[in-house]
């Protein structure tokens, strides 16, 4: 697996490597790779931890957490019960695939457990879900001669849209178009599949329209992640849409103490969903708890002015001209 995103050591001139999650560094630099891997990426998460002293303990896992009558929160843990202050959640969406999008779904292979897909056997699939995931598939199995028909209930690139939140991002286009070109990859707009079976021959896929394709190898879920917020749900207020509410803050509108960083903040129309977006959020909530502990901001101004502190969310604007 590979970023999409871009990394590139453009820091001089003040615009920060896309990939980077802290002023002054660039995993471009580090890595000396324009689309990490995700295990170079570690690496760079591990030498950045290393180099800040952040305080790491690995091994644990967080199950359900509960705010304390007098204030802060103990965190039910697989190493026992821990106690902190505030607590911000930034657990992610990959280690939680959403398995059941449609009845039958678990006849399906979810993208994410996929450790390499040289290791499926067969010669041609069928993907559900054309976004980043479903084409990132596609492509995967097309460089091994494999023919893979990919089905999307909407196109995914929207010739109005340059927010790669909502709209193919231009390195999996450029991939995706590189791949249609080898003849070995469909891409199947407004099928919205309902239901998956096992048939005779194989797996039966059934849409909306009423259409059946058969598929001779097991169809790929690649229809996204239900995000480690559902462990700990309960402690926030949702929108009809499945959002979580958070204030401008990032903090649960429900359990005061409790922020949210990474790919599940978003606000209204704005999506945070990539590193490039999410980290400039970071700040916002470091000002909120130094507010609250009564500890000087201002070493966060320099953030600011370096484009890591994003909390007028107005600006947002994602046209572009050309
Ligand atoms: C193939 C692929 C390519 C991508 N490319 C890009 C890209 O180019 N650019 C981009 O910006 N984004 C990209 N993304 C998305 C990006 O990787 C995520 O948005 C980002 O990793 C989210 O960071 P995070 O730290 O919030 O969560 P994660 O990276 O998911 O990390 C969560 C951490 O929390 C831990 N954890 C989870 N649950 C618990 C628990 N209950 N208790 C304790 N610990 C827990 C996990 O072990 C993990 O270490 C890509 C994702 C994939 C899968």
């Amino acid at each position: 697996m590979r970023f999409i995103t871009p990394s590139f050591t453009s820091n001089q001139f003040g615009l920060l490597d896309l990939n980077a999650i802290a002023l002054n560094t660039s995993p471009a630099f580090s890595l000396r790779r324009e689309h990490p891997t995700g295990r170079s990426y570690s690496a760079f998460l591990k030498a950045f931890a290393e180099h800040f002293d952040i305080p790491v303990r690995c091994g644990i896992d967080v199950r359900d957490l509960s705010p304390l009558p007098a204030g802060g929160f103990e965190l039910e843990t697989t190493a026992g019960p821990l106690r902190a202050g505030f607590v911000i959640w930034a657990a992610g969406e990959f280690q939680y695939p959403w398995l059941q999008p449609f009845p039958g779904a678990e006849h399906c292979l979810h993208s994410s457990l996929v450790r390499s897909w040289s290791e499926l056997p067969g010669d041609s699939f069928l993907v559900i879900g054309g976004y980043e995931s479903g084409i990132d598939a596609a492509v995967q199995l097309s460089r091994l001669k494999k023919r893979v028909t990919v089905l999307d209930r909407k196109p995914k690139i929207d010739p109005e849209s340059s927010d790669p939140s909502t709209t193919l991002s231009p390195f999996t286009a450029e991939r995706l178009a590189r791949a249609r070109a080898s003849g070995r990859v469909e891409v199947v707009e407004g099928v919205d599949v309902v239901a998956v079976d096992r048939a005779k021959s194989g797996w039966a896929i059934y849409a909306a329209d009423g259409s059946v394709r058969i598929s001779k190898t097991q169809p790929i879920l690649a229809t996204g992640f239900t995000g480690s917020l559902t462990l700990i749900r309960h402690h926030f207020e949702w929108d009809d849409d499945g959002a979580v509410q958070l204030t401008h803050e990032d903090e649960s509108t429900r359990t005061p103490g409790l922020f949210v960083a990474g790919p599940m903040v978003r606000h209204k129309n704005v999506i945070l969903c990539f590193i490039y977006k999410f980290r400039q959020r970071f700040a916002v909530i470091a000002n909120a708890i130094a507010n609250r502990l009564g500890v000087d901001t201002a070493v966060l101004e320099g953030y600011r002015k370096r484009g890591m502190y994003l909390d007028d969310l107005s600006c947002c604007d994602e046209r572009c001209v050309c």
